[in-house]
């Protein structure tokens, strides 16, 4: 009871400062940063879902994506992917306060409610597709979250087949240790652990990620595709040939699909080394995402392009609505600089 009340009065405190800080601020807008900011969604789903309720941190309410669509809209220019690697190469992004619009993975979703606001409003945005999604297969992080939740008793089996000594504490901590394996090494564990419990690989769920219509519909939107390899294996730690696979062929599949060239990527996780950008310029592409956070300058390697992660908390206040002060210190890294220096908000 106790740790909910310091819960809430946390919220509420973090609500008031944000509109403190936001009511000065946006009296003087000349103060903002300025710059490119990318911002990284992955799926829009209604609160009462599964799938907001197992991935908390990668979603968005509909009606929250909508606001701050709106509030981006007041405040900036929503630009597509390709004109942002145009005025970061031409020098001309620093004058702007501009911001793009992406989603990874290919949660249908993001296509559902996201593609519609965004068309509704006119905006663009680019959705990086992991290519086996198209497939009907269900990402391995996704199909080890809902086994894990629905399996505790794996956490502990897992732990021991990594060599670790303690059980792991949750579902997040095992899929950051699994993040640190090859592949193939992730795939031949779940073979091993769906022996072990009874978990049929037939209920995973089949409409959580887009097919090949998607894309498509997708493409009428003003909506650019990107690549995200086509089994989202954390490409650091992949050997080079399979690293190579993995960027070359969901290149290949999405142009085949949408009929033009596919210049934008995304890293799994966000994880890249030199050899990761080196085989994603000799593919062909001519940017690359990051999830460091940040705002993008011209002289920002586009191979290294920052971005700001968005997800419900980023936007609502204790009451869970839409609060456009803290979307705005979210948004421009303001609030990650107050929580460093007021540590009780953390
Ligand atoms: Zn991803």
């Amino acid at each position: 009871m106790y740790i909910l009340k310091m819960k809430g009065f946390k919220r509420l405190a973090k609500k008031l400062v944000a509109e403190w800080l936001y009511r000065l601020w946006i009296k003087n807008p000349r103060e903002w940063s300025k710059g490119i900011v990318i911002l990284m969604y992955h799926e829009i789903a209604l609160r009462d879902t599964p799938v907001f309720r197992y991935f908390p941190v990668l979603c968005a309410a509909p009606e929250s994506f909508s606001a701050q669509l709106d509030w981006l809209r007041g405040h900036f220019e929503v630009i597509s992917m390709d004109e942002a690697m145009r005025r970061l190469t031409n020098g001309t992004g620093q004058d702007s306060r501009a911001v793009v619009i992406t989603s990874d993975d290919g949660w249908m979703g993001f296509h559902r409610y996201g593609v519609r606001a965004l068309r509704d409003r006119g905006l663009p945005a680019t959705v990086y597709v992991t290519t086996s999604v198209l497939q009907g297969q269900v990402p391995w992080y996704v199909r080890w979250r809902l086994l894990l939740e629905q399996h505790p008793q794996m956490l502990a089996l897992l732990a021991r087949h990594v060599g670790r000594a303690e059980p792991f504490p949750n579902a997040d901590s095992a899929i950051s240790a699994l993040k640190g394996l090859e592949y193939t090494r992730i795939c031949s564990l779940w073979r091993q652990a769906v022996e072990i419990v009874p978990f049929e690989e037939g209920t995973l769920p089949s409409d959580w990620f887009i097919g090949e219509n998607e894309v498509r519909e997708a493409l009428q939107s003003n909506i650019t595709i990107g690549a995200h390899t086509v089994n989202h294996p954390i490409l650091p730690r992949e050997p080079e040939a399979s690293l190579r696979r993995e960027v070359n062929e969901c290149k290949n599949t999405l142009e085949a699909i949408s009929e033009r060239p596919v210049l934008h990527f995304a890293y799994p996780n966000g994880d890249h080394s030199d050899l990761v950008i080196r085989c994603v310029q000799e593919a062909g592409y001519a940017t690359a995402v990051t999830t460091t956070a940040g705002w993008n300058l011209p002289g920002q390697n586009l191979y290294r392009l920052r971005r700001v992660d968005v997800h419900e908390a980023a936007c609502v206040d204790h009451r869970g609505r839409f609060s456009e002060a803290i979307f705005a210190l979210w948004v421009t890294g303001e609030w990650e600089r107050i929580k460093q220096r007021i540590g009780f908000l953390q």
